[in-house]
């Protein structure tokens, strides 16, 4: 039976890349003490899988920073703005300028965005009409003879043609199709050379699980006869993740690649269709291994898909392996010393997926596993009788929900008078929740979480850090105040290490985009709350003014987004019940006198499915989550939502539909966008279009602040317009957050002379 990744993580189970990356950025090691490490994470990476006993070792899945940017560099799709890069092609310094910009010449870095519906970022490709594709970078062809130096039996991965186009962004005006012919040529010479000692090359093409554009439908077919004929004796193996198939299928299937890769954990939809149409001569690769979270696999059910799939392909056609690669999955389970052992039990990190793989694969080779098996089934059978996965009390208060808790009792207009005790001027000021994290804040909470500094103390340092805010804040003059955050890290771990159904891991990192990593909290049975979460800090730092002090939340959606979900239950009823538990914290507060509260909803557009046919029902359970956490407080309680981006024209019915007393958005970082975003904007209720970019230190001048206040003002009506930053300031320092402010709300000021 052969055995597959479709990837590794390559960030290492220390951080190992991260760590050498930011040395060599800040020029503490040389190029070669890097790729020395490359080398060595590469050659641990290709020992796991063999030694896990799969068929192929992925290569090519290496990447220093992005393996979009790899193939942008590649095709030597570099902008004109970094330069010529020299006849070797596109040096190591080039690649990470491209990543990262070039702060000395002031050269902005490639844009980034999410990698489909992952929380992975991919540098943008950007193509111009100048773009002349030529073979740039031979690093997938350099890693993949390593491989075989190292005695490994390569399978080199890549992102194909039609993905990459696809997800790239064109200049202004100019169709990016019109490359597509002359980048083909390139993949064409790169696959004949691998195909020299290659016999499968994986393709990676899950733009087929979105909606493609009718030019990428119609270029899809003859591309692949042009790749598969270049590919000579390789077979290419076209993989497709994160969704089902769909109207695409038959471009998958007509595509006459060699093989093709269906994930088998999110896109089994289409199994049956896919099983019923598969050419005679393609090879069916089944991604059954969950690559994007961190449960065991279950044998039992798995064999029954696999069994059932190799009786209709045959065992030659077969191949079993992770439903998509494994970048988005922490490394190793091994490294996790202090997760509780019957949780443990339950889950299975990179290095354990390899071997799930393999195991499943002896299995069907009737190889005796007898072992695994049993092992197999006691753990899935301990999570699932487990005490800790459901709470009766919990599932009848969530069936309990009715639909007049996911309303406010009156309407906006309503509610906005019975908020006017606020007495909150025309544009009101304030920030949006955190304020800078010093060395000193992050110093205490080290101390604090080693034990070395007791609970008394550090509670006494907090309340000092936020005494010292408000009084920051009063000086400035803002309108609604807050207590700055300073009692957390990070927004959703700090929720999830108070609520129960929670569990988080010391190791368990995953890429976010170039170096950064993030570890996410793991939800593993059903959702409360403890007790009050933030209702202490809020409150004290109320009583030390008499201006509002707005209360501090994390959003349902956001918490779900950012964390690995239990897999046993819809995704949207542990939304609802995270929702129930947020609720009950609104609901305390308004008690303890805190009457402003922000849910942050950061990361709403992120869980969005990736084909538009299945946004709709999405956004509504959602926007019910959200409207279930903020309803339960009287009218004259004002809620606010915060999100961090400007791209949602798309989105905009749902986010009304949220119906938050007041939004603040993501918009000064083009005032092009800002016009854009407000251009049909057809938001009711108060908005707080941020002016200033917190991403940079660089301090806004009033005049440039009122001048974007002006032009937000030709869409919004100035008694529902706010004056607030971007997003929270927790990443910048004091004295540059001080004077942009006081340039801020000196905006605010003017604006309310004139009009
Ligand atoms: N309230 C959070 C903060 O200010 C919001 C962060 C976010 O939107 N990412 O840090
Ligand atoms: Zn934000």
């Amino acid at each position: 039976m052969k055995k597959h990744i479709a990837g590794f993580p390559r960030i290492g189970v220390g951080r190992e890349l991260k760590k050498a990356l930011e040395a060599y950025w800040k020029g503490v090691i040389s190029q070669e003490v890097l790729e020395a490490t490359c080398r060595r994470l590469k050659l641990h990476h290709w020992g796991i899988q063999e030694s896990a006993g799969l068929s192929y070792v992925a290569t090519g899945d290496f990447s220093l920073y992005d393996h979009v940017l790899d193939v942008t560099a590649m095709l030597g799709a570099v902008p004109e703005r970094f330069g010529e890069f020299d006849a070797a092609g596109v040096g190591i310094d080039t690649y990470f300028r491209m990543a990262r910009g070039d702060a000395a010449a002031n050269i902005a870095a490639m844009e980034m965005t999410k990698w489909f519906n992952t929380n992975y970022h991919y540098i943008v490709p950007e193509i111009s009409p100048s773009f002349s594709p030529s073979l740039s970078s031979r690093r997938i062809v350099e890693d993949t003879r390593e491989a075989i130096k190292a005695g490994f039996r390569p399978k080199p991965v890549l992102v194909g043609p039609v993905t990459w186009l696809s997800l790239a962004k064109a200049s202004e005006g100019y169709d990016r199709w019109e490359k597509l012919e002359e980048v083909v040529a390139v993949y064409c010479g790169i696959l004949s050379e691998l195909a020299e000692f290659c016999s499968l090359i994986q393709l990676d093409e899950p733009v087929l699980c979105a909606d493609m554009v009718p030019q990428a439908i119609e270029a899809f077919v003859p591309v692949y006869k042009r790749l598969n004929a270049a590919s000579g004796n390789a077979s290419l193996l076209l993989a497709t993740y994160f969704d089902t198939l769909d109207d695409n299928l038959d471009l998958a299937l007509s595509s006459g690649c060699g093989g093709l890769h269906v994930d088998l954990v999110r896109g089994r939809g289409c199994l049956e269709q896919v099983l019923g149409s598969l050419p005679s001569g393609m090879i069916f690769s089944a991604g059954i291994v969950d690559g994007r979270n961190i449960w065991k696999t279950d044998f039992e059910q798995a064999l029954d898909v696999l069994v059932r799939i190799r009786g209709d392909v045959g065992e030659e056609r077969f191949m079993i392996a992770s439903s998509c690669s494994l970048l988005h999955s922490p490394v190793d389970l091994e490294e996790e010393t202090s997760l509780n052992p019957e949780l443990k039990n339950w889950m299975a990190f990179a290095v354990q997926k390899c071997d799930e793989i393999s195991v499943l694969g002896d299995i069907l080779d009737c190889w005796d596993c007898s072992e695994a098996l049993i092992e197999n089934t006691e753990a899935i059978q301990s999570r699932r009788n487990s005490a800790w996965v459901e709470n009766k009390e919990i599932r009848e208060h969530c069936a309990s929900i009715s639909d007049q808790m996911l309303h406010r009792s009156s309407t906006y207009q309503e509610r906005r008078e019975k908020q006017a005790w606020l007495n909150l001027p025309l544009f009101p000021t304030t920030t949006i929740g955190s304020f800078p994290q010093t060395a000193e804040v992050r110093r205490q909470r080290r101390l604090f979480s080693k034990g070395t500094l007791g609970a008394g103390e550090y509670e006494q340092f907090l309340k000092d850090e936020i005494h010292e805010i408000i009084g920051r804040q009063e000086d400035l003059g803002l309108d609604v105040l807050v207590h700055g955050e300073v009692e957390r890290n990070d927004m959703v771990e700090y929720f999830g290490q108070q609520m129960e159904g929670f569990c988080f891991t010391e190791n368990g990192w995953v890429q976010s985009y170039g170096s950064r990593c993030v570890k996410p909290p793991i939800i593993y049975g059903d959702v409360s709350r403890s007790g009050p979460m933030t209702v202490e800090w809020s409150t004290f730092a109320q009583s030390l003014t008499t201006k509002p002090v707005k209360g501090m939340l994390t959003g349902p959606v956001t918490i779900l987004s950012w964390s690995f979900v239990r897999d046993d239950l819809e995704r949207s009823e542990v939304c609802r019940q995270i929702a129930l538990a947020l609720r009950d914290e609104v609901q305390d507060l308004e008690h303890a006198g805190i009457r402003v509260i922000q849910i942050d909803e950061a990361a709403l557009s992120e869980g969005m499915p990736l084909k538009k046919k299945d946004r709709a029902s999405y956004l509504r359970w959602a926007v019910d989550a959200f409207r279930l956490t903020s309803s339960g407080v009287s009218d004259s309680t004002q809620i606010h939502t915060h999100m961090c981006y400007s791209e949602f024209n798309h989105i905009i019915g749902a986010i009304a539909a949220m119906d938050a007393d007041v939004i603040s958005i993501e918009s000064s970082r083009s005032r092009m966008e800002l016009l854009d975003a407000f251009r049909d904007f057809r938001y009711p209720n108060e908005i707080g279009p941020g002016i200033y970019d917190i991403h940079s230190p660089r301090v806004p001048s009033k005049e440039e602040m009122m001048k974007l206040l002006e032009k937000a003002l030709v869409f919004i009506p100035k008694e529902r317009l706010w004056v607030n930053p971007d997003c929270g300031l927790k990443t910048r320092a004091w004295p540059e957050t001080l004077a942009s402010l006081r340039n801020m709300v000196a905006a605010a000021h003017a604006l309310r002379d004139i009009h």
